[in-house]
């Protein structure tokens, strides 16, 4: 440990995965010997002492209905409350009416435990994690493409690569120390190209060589058009095609109808921008796609990310040093959710509930009689919601997210919220959006406070140790499930007494596994740093950054890659006469998720102190708004209500909002108001990104 640094932790937000060091004086500051990040670190992860100690629930509250006031109570009270009632449920109703609902802050022990109680011992497959709304499509497009989950990327490649193909994600304000590293790259390299596809000249698109506006919802015609072209030229790897693919003469025919005029009409840009797109991808010998919530929050977002994994099966640009098809993960722990089994369809070790071979594994390991898993995937997080509605829903578990928020259609997300009778809600913070919905109230540790590991995009794992001791009476989220399960009489599955114990068990199930993390452990995480999957207990533990599929050979039954023949469907909601702009949202540098901890720090409040929404000159002009004026936007599920900001970087048509405000930081601001639920058929993500609105002047500046 170097000198005056008391702890080495991980940055608690995105999933870059950023190390920090904390010093004596009560500091933070970037960890110059992780691997992923090298020393940098956002403001985001600069402020994150300052959330420490602000708003945290200190003890458990109960109260019996959602008009009463919350009363403290005993962890024993509000435990044993939470124990009956899930005993009883399970009796008379059954485990289809208990639900939880996950997140990508809890670390890989919380999600493994999470899943042990929900889907072993309740019998209830129905936890997902709010990686349904960030990464699932990334996921389902690597399992049907690959054969199996898992970025084949690294870090390492961003320094490695001739081209970085950016579509469908902010990197330089939602993953600024990836973007800091290949901007690294390129003063290093001038001859490397940073292509940014996005509707928004954004941080990022501006410091691109080449820009594609392309119009929201069009990416799969980008896609196949570039295809078409590389196909058109004979720039294709014709021999990893024959030797590693399979698929590729109906994929072929598909992209035949994607010709320069049919795409780039659709499209919005020029034929000139796509054949200069399309020309790097022919001269680059190593192209890096880099992928985030503009391209999996879609209707169609398992196909687009199928259709972007086409081009690097095409060009044989998969499995090498500095190309690769590399998703960007939205949370610090999404892809330990995935490793854990923290999605309604799958098991620990990427295994899938709908697999028998899979269970019996699963059930073996938990020492649970054989057909203790239910052989169906549970509900989504949106078929919760419809469960909620319906009234099949008995015992709703929410921890570490703010649905209330980031949920689509809020009016009727929270409608739904209100309908459950009996709601436990858990999280570090209080108050948030959601805990008016709760019965029970129940304060979570947070980062500083608890020892445990996340898995970031790179698949690196890092321990997270605690040098703090909790406030309050706070408890660490997998203890809360552990001790809930004692209750439940399951004394032996759930004699966890450390989270070291907790990640063994986890690992050990990941044994032969594509995540295999048997060489993993928190012993090994402390003496050797942050490791990455896969690592077998056979292999020496290296930092060194590794790639996944280097000799070609895929996660599929047949060993092949495949390709996938996918038409573009555009967007679920497309623009209409009653509803003329097409709505999207994301995030802004220093802000994260609904600000449950990003709202309660100072500096970041100054940088971002109030929403807006960005409009072009042109539109603006004709519908007479100038900077400032008040703007009510409506859809057909709901209002919000903008300062309005003039800017040629949104292409006429387009509006966009920041996600970020929900009803504790600013008044009918809220993004999700307007969003619907339509989702890919896939992955179950929800079309965040875009939706059809008016755009009514209610006063001006
Ligand atoms: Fe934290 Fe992400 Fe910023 Fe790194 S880039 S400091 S992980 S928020």
């Amino acid at each position: 440990m170097p000198n005056n640094v008391v702890a080495k932790s991980l940055c608690p937000y995105c999933g870059v995965g950023c190390g920090l060091e904390i010093t004596a004086d009560n500091r933070v500051r970037g960890d110059r010997d992780h691997p992923s990040s090298q020393g940098m670190l956002c403001v985001k992860g600069a402020t994150i002492l300052e959330s420490i100690d602000k708003d945290r629930l200190l003890y458990p509250m109960v109260r019996e209905s959602l008009s009463e006031p919350f009363r403290r109570a005993s962890w024993d009270e509000a435990l044993g409350r939470i124990a009956s009632r899930l005993q009883q449920v399970r009796l008379s109703t059954g485990p289809d009416a208990i639900c939880m609902y996950g997140s990508g802050q809890f670390t890989t022990e919380d999600y493994y435990v999470a899943q042990k109680l929900l889907k072993g011992c309740l019998g209830s497959n129905h936890f997902d994690g709010n990686s349904r709304l960030c990464m699932s499509s990334a996921v389902a497009g690597y399992v049907q493409s690959l054969g199996s989950d898992g970025p084949p990327a690294c870090y390492d490649d961003l320094e490695r690569t001739d081209c970085a193909f950016l579509i469908g994600t902010n990197t330089a304000e939602c993953h600024p120390i990836v973007f800091n590293r290949l901007l690294r790259h390129r003063r290093q390299n001038p001859s490397m190209r940073l292509v940014v596809v996005d509707p928004r000249a954004t941080i990022t698109a501006q410091a691109a060589d080449l820009h594609l506006p392309l119009q929201p919802g069009t990416d799969i015609d980008l896609l196949n058009g570039i295809a078409h072209l590389l196909v058109g030229w004979g720039q294709l790897d014709e021999d990893f095609i024959a030797h590693h693919t399979t698929g590729f003469a109906a994929f072929a025919e598909t992209i035949r109808h994607y010709p320069p005029e049919v795409v780039a009409r659709r499209c919005g840009i020029t034929i000139e921008q796509l054949e200069a797109c399309a020309r790097l991808w022919a001269a680059s010998k190593r192209v890096l796609s880099l992928w985030s919530m503009g391209i999996n929050q879609s209707i169609e977002g398992t196909a687009k990310v199928r259709a972007l994994i086409n081009l690097h099966l095409l060009t044989g640009q998969i499995g090498h040093p500095g190309s690769g098809p590399f998703s960007l993960t939205g949370q610090p722990n999404a892809m330990g959710g995935r490793e854990a089994g923290g999605l309604s369809h799958l098991l620990p070790g990427y295994r899938f509930i709908a697999d028998p071979a899979h269970r019996e594994a699963v059930e073996k390991a938990w020492k649970l009689p054989t057909g203790s898993i239910a052989p169906q995937p549970g509900r989504t997080v949106w078929e919760m919601i419809l469960a909620l509605e319906a009234r099949e829903v008995e015992f709703f578990w929410i921890a570490a997210t703010n649905p209330a928020v980031s949920l689509p259609d809020l009016d009727r997300t929270r409608r739904a919220l209100a309908r459950s009778p009996f709601t436990v809600y858990q999280d570090c913070y209080y108050p948030t959006e959601t805990a008016q919905f709760a019965h029970i109230l129940l304060p979570a540790t947070q980062w500083s406070e608890k020892t445990g590991t996340m898995t970031n995009s790179e698949r690196r794992v890092t321990l997270s140790p605690a040098f703090q001791q909790p406030v309050g009476e706070a408890r660490d989220d997998w203890q809360i499930f552990a001790e809930v399960g004692r209750r439940l009489g399951l004394v032996e599955q759930f004699a966890f007494d450390t989270p070291a114990s907790v990640f063994a068990e986890f690992a050990a199930l990941t044994a032969g596994r594509p995540c295999e993390m048997t060489g993993i452990s928190h012993e090994r995480l402390r003496q050797n740093g942050p490791l990455q999957w896969p690592l077998s207990s056979g292999s020496p533990p290296s930092t060194a950054s590794s790639r996944l599929y280097t000799d070609h050979r895929f996660a599929t039954p047949d060993g092949r890659a495949r390709f996938a023949a996918v038409h573009a469907r555009g967007l679920a909601e497309p623009p209409d006469p009653d509803y003329p702009f097409i709505l999207t949202n994301g995030r802004l540098y220093g802000h994260w998720h609904t600000q449950t901890r990003t709202g309660r720090i100072e500096k970041l409040r100054r940088l971002h102190p109030a929403p807006f929404i960005e409009i072009h000159p042109r539109d603006a002009t004709q519908l007479d708004i100038h900077d400032g004026d008040w703007l009510e936007v409506r859809s057909r599920r709901g209002t919000a209500r903008f300062a309005a900001r003039i800017t040629a970087a949104i292409a006429p048509g387009v509006l966009f909002v920041p996600m970020h405000w929900g009803s504790l930081w600013a008044d009918e601001a809220e993004a999700n108001a307007l969003t619907h639920s339509e989702a890919d058929p896939d992955s179950s993500q929800p079309e965040l990104k875009a939706c059809a609105v008016q755009l009514v002047k209610v006063a001006a500046s």
